[in-house]
C-alpha cells in the first residue's frame, strides 16, 4: 500500500501527529493508500510558509509575467502526466477513467488561460476631480488563500481555484477531501518540478474539523475558496465572517432540466441521461429534476427508460463502463436512504431503486440508475440534493408553470431548456434563477465561462476573466504634485 506524505514548503513531510488514515477504492471497496492525518500544527506550518512566500520570499519579488510563465510550465507538466493523475483519481473516487482522463487533459487550459491573464489585470489611473494629484489603483493579491475541495472532481475543482489565485499573486494552502487526497498530493510534486518557489503551493490532508476548520480560522489566511456541500459552506462562511475574511462558495444544486414539446426528442433524452447519470449523478450540476411537458410526457419517458435501462455498470477503469460506483460509503448510504424517502413520499419507481448486485459491480458501492415518475415539487426528492444516480420526473403544462417549478427550490446552480423555439429559449434563459443556463445542451463548462450559483448554491464566480478579481484587493494611491496647504484642522 502506498504511503503519501504531505507537501509543505516544497518538501514531502510526515504529519505532526505521526498518523495516517486509509483511502479506499470505491470499485473494489479496498484500501489502496495511506494519507497523512494532519492537525492544526500542520495547518499552522503550511500557512506560515505560505505567508512568508507571499510577503518576503522569491514569489513576492516576481513579476506577473514571470508568475504566468510558471503557470504555463505547470500546465505542460499536468498535460504530460494526465493519464497517471487520472488513474489516481479513478482509484480514489471511482469515476470513469474516460471522464477523468478527458478532465485531466483539459485542466492545463486553466493554467494557460490564467497564466496569460496574470499580467493583464492592471489597475487604472483615475481621471480625478481634484487638481494637483496623480491617483491610481493597484490590484494586489488578497493574501494567503485556503482552498477546500470536495471528492467528486478533485483536480478540476482545485484548478479552478489554484490557477486564478496564483495568477493574482496569492499563495495557496489546499485541503482536499479526506476521500480523495492522493491526486492533490501528486499535483504538488509538479509544482516543484515546474520551478515554483517553496511555500507557494502547500497541501494539508485530513478531516474537516481537524484540518479544514483550523485552516479557515488561521489569522494569516485572508481568503477561503470552498467547493462542497451547502451545510459545510454555511459553517465556513459564518466562521470566516467573524474575521471579515473573503469567501467564495461553490455549493450544491437541484438543477432543472426542462423539456418542451417542441424539443428534438432524441437530443433531449440524451441530455436527460447525461444530466443525471454521467459521473453516477455525483456532480453539483446534475440535472436531477427533469421537467417534461404534459403533451409529450409519456412518449418521452418511454424513450428515456429504454436507454437508461441499457446502462452498463462495472469497473470504472474499463472503457465500456457507463456507470461507476458511488464514491464514498456515507454517500452510498445517503443515496439508498433517498430511494426510500421518494417511495414514502408517493413517487412512482420507474427504474432501479436499489443497490446494484450485478456480478460486474464486484464489492463496489453501486446504486442502480434510478428514475422516479409522478414527482411533485414539494417532495423531498424534488427539493434536496441526492448527489447520486437518481432522477425525478415532474410534469408541467406550459412555460409559466415550468418557470414556477424550476425556480421553486433553494438552489440555483444550473438549468437547461430543450426547445426549438428561439423566443422561448431566450425567455426561459432570462427567467430561470441559475448561474448557468444551457439551451439544447447539458454540462458544457469552460475556463472562459463564469461558473457559480444563485441562492443557496453559492457566492462568487469561478472561471472567466473576472475570477482573478476574487483573489485581488484594490489599493488606491494618491500622489500630491504640489504643496500641502490650507488649514490643517479643517477637511475640505
Ligand atoms: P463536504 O461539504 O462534505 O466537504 C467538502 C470539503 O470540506 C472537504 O474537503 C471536507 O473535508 C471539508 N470540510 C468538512 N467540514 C469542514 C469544516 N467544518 N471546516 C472546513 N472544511 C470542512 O462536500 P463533499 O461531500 O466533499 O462534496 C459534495 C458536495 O459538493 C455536494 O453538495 C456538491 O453539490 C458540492 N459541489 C459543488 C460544486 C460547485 O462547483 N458548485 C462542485 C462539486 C461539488
Amino acid at each position: 500500500m502506498k504511503r503519501y506524505q504531505l507537501r509543505i514548503n516544497g518538501e514531502a513531510l510526515d504529519p505532526a501527529g505521526g498518523r495516517w488514515f486509509e483511502t479506499q477504492n470505491p470499485y473494489s471497496g479496498e484500501a489502496w493508500a495511506e494519507i497523512p492525518e494532519c492537525d492544526a500544527r500542520d495547518v499552522d506550518r503550511a500557512v506560515q510558509v505560505a505567508h512568508a512566500a507571499l510577503t518576503t520570499g522569491p514569489w513576492s519579488q516576481m513579476t506577473a509575467t514571470q508568475r504566468g510563465a510558471l503557470l504555463h510550465r505547470l500546465g505542460d507538466l499536468i498535460a504530460r502526466d494526465a493519464r497517471k493523475l487520472a488513474e489516481t483519481e479513478v482509484r480514489d473516487n471511482g469515476k470513469l477513467l474516460a471522464e477523468m482522463h478527458a478532465q485531466l487533459n483539459y485542466i492545463p487550459q486553466w493554467f494557460y488561460y490564467y497564466g496569460g491573464l496574470a499580467d493583464k489585470v492592471q489597475g487604472a489611473v483615475l481621471p480625478l476631480d481634484k487638481k494637483g494629484y496623480l491617483s491610481y489603483t493597484r490590484n494586489e493579491p488578497v493574501g494567503v488563500v485556503a482552498a477546500i475541495t470536495p471528492w467528486n472532481s478533485p483536480l478540476l475543482l482545485a484548478s479552478w481555484k489554484i490557477a486564478p489565485a496564483l495568477a493574482a499573486g496569492c499563495t495557496v494552502v489546499i485541503k482536499p477531501s479526506e476521500f480523495t487526497s492522493a491526486s492533490t498530493l501528486e499535483l504538488a510534486e509538479l509544482f516543484e518540478e515546474a520551478g515554483f518557489p517553496p511555500g507557494v503551493f502547500n497541501v494539508v490532508t485530513g478531516f474537516g474539523k481537524d484540518v479544514g476548520s483550523p485552516l479557515v480560522e488561521h489569522p494569516l489566511v485572508r481568503k477561503i475558496s470552498f467547493t462542497g456541500s451547502d451545510a459545510t459552506g454555511r459553517l465556513i462562511n459564518e466562521q470566516a465572517a467573524r474575521h471579515f475574511k473573503h469567501t467564495a462558495m461553490e455549493l450544491g444544486g437541484k438543477s432543472p432540466n426542462v423539456v418542451f414539446e417542441d424539443a428534438d426528442m432524441d437530443q433531449a433524452v440524451f441530455g436527460a441521461i447525461s444530466g443525471i447519470f454521467a459521473a453516477t449523478g455525483q456532480t453539483c450540476i446534475a440535472g436531477s429534476r427533469l421537467l417534461v411537458q404534459d403533451s409529450i410526457h409519456d412518449r418521452f419517458v418511454e424513450k428515456l427508460l429504454s436507454i437508461a435501462r441499457t446502462a452498463r455498470m462495472g469497473n470504472p477503469m474499463d472503457a465500456d463502463t457507463q456507470v461507476g460506483p458511488v464514491t464514498t460509503p456515507p454517500q452510498y448510504r445517503k443515496v439508498l436512504e433517498y430511494l426510500d424517502i421518494a417511495r414514502q413520499d408517493g413517487a412512482t419507481l420507474l427504474l432501479g431503486g436499489q443497490a446494484a448486485s450485478r456480478p460486474e459491480c464486484g464489492k463496489g458501492w453501486f446504486v442502480e440508475p434510478t428514475i422516479f415518475g409522478d414527482v411533485t415539487n414539494n417532495m423531498r426528492i424534488a427539493q434536496e440534493e441526492v448527489f447520486g444516480p437518481v432522477l425525478s420526473i415532474i410534469r408541467f403544462k406550459d412555460e409559466e408553470e415550468a418557470v414556477a417549478i424550476a425556480n421553486d427550490v433553494r438552489f440555483g446552480l444550473a438549468a437547461a431548456v430543450w426547445t426549438r423555439d428561439i423566443g422561448r429559449a431566450v425567455r426561459m434563459s432570462e427567467r430561470l434563477q441559475a448561474g448557468t443556463v444551457w439551451v439544447n445542451c447539458y454540462r458544457a463548462v469552460s475556463f472562459m465561462a463564469p461558473f457559480g450559483g444563485y441562492k443557496d448554491s453559492g457566492l462568487g464566480r469561478e472561471n472567466g476573466i473576472d475570477a482573478i478579481r476574487e483573489f485581488l484587493q484594490v489599493k488606491t494611491v494618491w500622489i500630491n504634485s504640489g504643496a500641502v496647504t490650507g488649514n490643517p484642522f479643517v477637511i475640505r
